[in-house]
């Protein structure tokens, strides 16, 4: 464990305020220690932020964000800064399928619902009950599931890929085209031939392990300002931390071979006992003196692949009726969103959401846009598109191929004093805001040498 603070009375820096940073700066503070946590931008969230859109004046997500009962380091931090209650759950993992049919009106939805309670038997009539795709798929997905949840680690290997995890587990064309691929996808933002069998698998355990209400979905009612960020940042001051906004870090001191401290980027420098970075690969390898650079593990960084993520927002004439959230099959879009069932504006546009370097959030700007407007034309019949705006994260999730696990690195680095934090570190996770926070906790451990907070329950009110 390294619990070796460098310069004692000094506070332990954090850099960056997302998930992962916010979360570690929480707990230190919570912990009693003196925390100071920098971020280069204006407002705090890192990738779970939100916007102004200039023209509405609405504020509204970087990308929406769904997150599963089964996120209990998510759940437990939410808990802890009061932002929980914001965070509206269904009753049971309740997806609606959005789909082209030229024999029903152009457009047909299939909804697979599990019930709130029945565990394993319940998720079997759902499946039974779902009219999605037929008989031998759903029995298919039925088995891959209970095998996948019941798998020992190490059944597939290290660099299985979630496709060959799904030859092994006997899965064909249907049960992948609509089940495991808009599933695997939301989870890894990669095709099934690149994502990690390894990761996917970890997922489908938690989410499934206990029955299909760990899979329950669930989205936060607010932006991701109001909803996390601003109360994240909130509790860590009333605890006594510091937290500094537009203060970029330009580089951490090593000295001796040992931290010291950081260097702003007006030049100023911060002394520190610790040094937590809670910041994604190539932004941490520009804080490195040249000389480490070349060394494990931050020689291997390079080999970490971002994944793009690219939202649209339209605005329609007359509000589009239906769930929270659809998937939608066989289009360039995944998914859509109505963020306006639970806020209260009336203007709330619609949203779209896809993601993926083969999809269309890899495409130029002006393709984005134009695609999200034929998707929804075709998918709601009647709509009519006033405007639309679409933004686009080209490194919205890190590291979640079947060849990168092998170079996510722990929270402790070779140099005392240095600890890693971050949704790309190796935290057995994906890339995810349930990752973030739980490497924010593995930061906090490893500087404490002791578990961060109170033991953290493993399932939530599943
Ligand atoms: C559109 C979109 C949709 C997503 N959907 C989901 C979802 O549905 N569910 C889910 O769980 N996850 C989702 N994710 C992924 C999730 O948002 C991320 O996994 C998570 O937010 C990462 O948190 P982090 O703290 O590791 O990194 P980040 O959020 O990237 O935080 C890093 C912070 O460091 C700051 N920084 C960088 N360099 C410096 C510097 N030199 N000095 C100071 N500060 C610096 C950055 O400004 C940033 O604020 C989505 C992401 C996107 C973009």
């Amino acid at each position: 464990m390294n619990q070796k603070t460098n310069q004692p009375g000094a506070p332990i820096i954090v850099v960056g305020a997302g998930f992962a940073g916010m979360s570690a700066a929480f707990f230190l503070a919570e912990a009693g220690r003196r925390v100071c946590l920098l971020e280069a931008g204006r407002l705090a969230g890192g990738r779970a932020r939100s916007f102004q859109e200039a023209r509405s004046g609405l504020e509204l997500d970087w990308g929406p964000h769904l997150f599963m009962k089964a996120n209990p380091a998510l759940r437990d931090f939410l808990e802890r800064i009061g932002a929980a209650a914001s965070l509206h759950f269904a009753s049971s993992l309740d997806l609606t399928f959005r789909l082209r049919d030229p024999s029903a009106k152009g457009v047909r939805t299939e909804r697979l619902r599990f019930p709130a309670r029945g565990g394993s038997l319940g998720g079997v009539l759902a499946l039974f009950r779902w009219r999605g795709p037929g008989l031998r798929a759903r029995l298919e997905i039925l088995r891959g599931l209970l095998r996948a949840a019941s798998e020992r680690e190490g059944a597939g290997s290290e660099e299985e890929t979630v496709g060959r995890m799904l030859d092994r587990l006997g899965q064909g064309e249907a049960s992948r085209a609509w089940f495991w691929e808009p599933f695997s996808r939301a989870v890894l933002n990669l095709p099934m031939e690149a994502g990690s069998g390894v990761l996917f698998r970890r997922v489908i355990a938690e989410a499934f392990g206990a029955g299909p209400g760990g899979a329950t979905l669930g989205s936060p009612g607010l932006p991701m300002r109001a909803f996390w960020a601003e109360r994240a940042a909130e509790h860590i001051r009333r605890l006594g931390g510091e937290v500094r906004m537009k203060t970029p870090v330009r580089q951490i001191r090593i000295e001796g071979g040992e931290v010291r401290g950081v260097v702003l980027a007006g030049g100023e420098f911060l002394e520190a006992s610790a040094v937590i970075t809670a910041v994604p690969p190539p932004a941490l390898l520009t804080l490195l003196p040249g000389d480490i650079r070349e060394e494990a593990p931050w020689r291997d960084f390079g080999r970490l692949k971002p994944g793009p993520i690219a939202s649209a927002y339209l605005w329609l004439k007359r509000p589009s009726a239906g769930p929270l959230f659809e998937a939608l099959v066989d289009e360039p879009w995944q998914w859509l969103f109505r963020p306006g069932n639970h806020r209260e504006s009336a203007d709330e546009p619609i949203a779209l959401l896809a993601g993926g370097v083969d999809s269309v959030a890899a495409a130029p700007r002006g393709e984005i846009v134009t695609s999200a407007r034929e998707t929804a034309s075709r998918l709601l019949p009647g709509a009519v598109i006033r405007r639309a705006v679409a933004v686009r994260e080209k490194a919205a999730t890190w590291a979640n191929g079947a060849d990168e696990q092998a170079f996510r690195p722990p929270a402790e680095t070779p140099v005392p004093g240095l600890i890693l934090a971050g949704d790309w570190t190796a935290t057995g996770l994906p890339a995810t805001c349930e990752g973030a926070v739980r490497s924010g906790r593995q930061a906090v451990e490893a500087v404490l040498g002791a578990p961060a907070g109170a033991e953290m329950p493993p399932q939530i009110n599943i």
